[in-house]
């Protein structure tokens, strides 16, 4: 009979990349910590409308790439796409918005159904950080600099690409400007990019079609069109940069994929511009209101998983540990593995006839050192300790495991 696959574009993580992952996370959490972010934990299934709404119809998340499922009773739900949405979802529907700041991190699955290539899943994986309640460009520069400090700590080297999206009232001048010139062009622009233009044509300048491309590099950009608070807000948004020390590259034509975004956006991208945006976010100045809630502001970003994973330079080995190495199993063995265990070891008791063959599996399982238990070990309460790096054996009581101090 056949065997089953996992579905395109998801992946099973095997031991050294789960614990790839981990390590990653782990450096996340802690760092986040540090800038008083805590842990939030959402569903993965919501109400399709918790992203639909926010993240506009005809964004590619939504109307090309989203997971819907119509449960047994009716409700059509969604696998997330994101986090920043659930966020959102979670910290209104709990009633928390008189606790301000609302500084969360999370970590998690998200769903997209895109076509599946390096870097590039259909579930895949992400870290991210909301801070909501926080209107000033200070925080955003802050938070892009704990984005800087995750990937400097994980021996990542991206480069910051930032830019402004302006106030609603810079958004609706440049939308104008931005529809008369695509109309010069509809001639030549995609159909996509066509249908984008009576739907939201400031998503044309995200299109990834290549016969855009020469359009798009010709457009109006922004600049020209933003009010002064909207240039105040990005000119002190780059002195916080600058102030914090994080070098950046203003880029007029970066529009995020989501709708919600106003003001400060950017993502972190790596030095050679392949494989894709590492870390990615901005500032939302509607979307709490959008989604029910009184007006405020936020400041989000996320990293996929996968790709900080093949840019991360080889790190993460897995824990070194202790093999105790038995012929029968026995008591002295399982004594053993709970003495070093109660001082932190990580140990794995493994039986069989063929001490060569156990001293294998204890080499591929990362073990260090081998506790070995013999017939006559056992009668005389000792145990053999072998270094599987250099290979020295010594026999000690097995008593003395209470202080077994070697370093792993
Ligand atoms: P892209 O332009 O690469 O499609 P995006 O704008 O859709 O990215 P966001 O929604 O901002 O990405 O998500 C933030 C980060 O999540 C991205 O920078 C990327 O690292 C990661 N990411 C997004 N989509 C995928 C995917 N399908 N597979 C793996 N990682 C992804
Ligand atoms: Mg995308």
């Amino acid at each position: 009979m056949a065997i089953f696959q996992p579905v395109r574009g998801m992946h099973d993580f095997l031991p050294k990349e789960a614990y790839r992952f981990s390590c990653l996370i782990e450096q996340g959490r802690t760092l986040a910590r540090h800038y008083g972010f805590h842990e939030i934990q959402t569903p993965i299934l919501e109400k399709a409308e918790v992203f639909s709404r926010p993240l506009g119809e005809s964004s590619d998340v939504v109307g090309k790439e989203m997971y819907l499922l119509t449960d047994r009773g009716g409700e059509i739900l969604a696998l997330r796409p994101e986090g920043t949405a659930s966020v959102v979802r979670a910290f209104l529907s709990n009633g928390l918005t008189d606790t301000l700041p609302f500084k969360e991190f999370y970590t998690g699955p998200m769903f997209r159904y895109e076509r599946p290539q390096k870097g590039r899943y259909r579930q895949f994986h992400q870290i991210g950080i909301e801070n909501l309640g926080e209107s000033s460009p200070w925080s955003d520069a802050e938070s892009i600099f704990l984005a800087q400090q995750y990937l400097k700590s994980i021996q990542i080297e991206a480069f910051l690409e930032i830019n402004t999206l302006g106030d609603a009232a810079s958004r609706a001048a440049y939308k104008e400007a931005l529809v008369a010139y695509f109309k010069e062009k509809r001639t030549t622009l995609s159909a996509l990019s066509l249908k984008r233009l009576e739907q939201n044509p400031l998503r044309i300048l995200d299109s990834k079609e290549p016969e855009d491309q020469d359009i798009i590099q010709q457009a109006p950009t922004l600049e020209a069109f933003l009010t002064s608070e909207a240039r105040t807000f990005f000119e002190t948004l780059c002195t916080g940069l600058k102030t914090l020390g994080i070098a950046y590259r203003q880029n007029p034509r970066l529009v995020r994929g989501l709708d919600y975004y106003t003001h400060t956006v950017f993502e972190f991208v790596p030095p050679s511009g392949e494989g894709g945006t590492l870390l990615a976010g901005g500032h939302y100045d509607h979307l709490v209101e959008l989604m029910g809630g009184p007006k405020m502001s936020g400041f989000g970003w996320a990293a996929g998983l996968e790709r900080l994973s093949l840019a991360a330079c080889p790190m993460g080995a897995m824990e070194r540990s202790i093999a105790v190495i038995t012929v029968n199993f026995n008591s002295e063995a399982y004594t053993c593995a709970r003495l070093l265990r109660d001082q932190g070891y990580i140990v794995e008791v493994f039986s069989g006839k063929d001490f060569g063959k156990l001293l294998k599996k204890a080499d591929r399982n990362q073990a260090r050192y081998a506790v070995i238990l013999g017939e006559e070990e056992i009668n005389t309460a000792t145990v053999s300790i072998k270094d599987l790096d250099n290979r020295i054996q010594e026999r000690v009581p097995l008593a003395s495991l209470k202080e077994f101090s070697k370093p792993l």
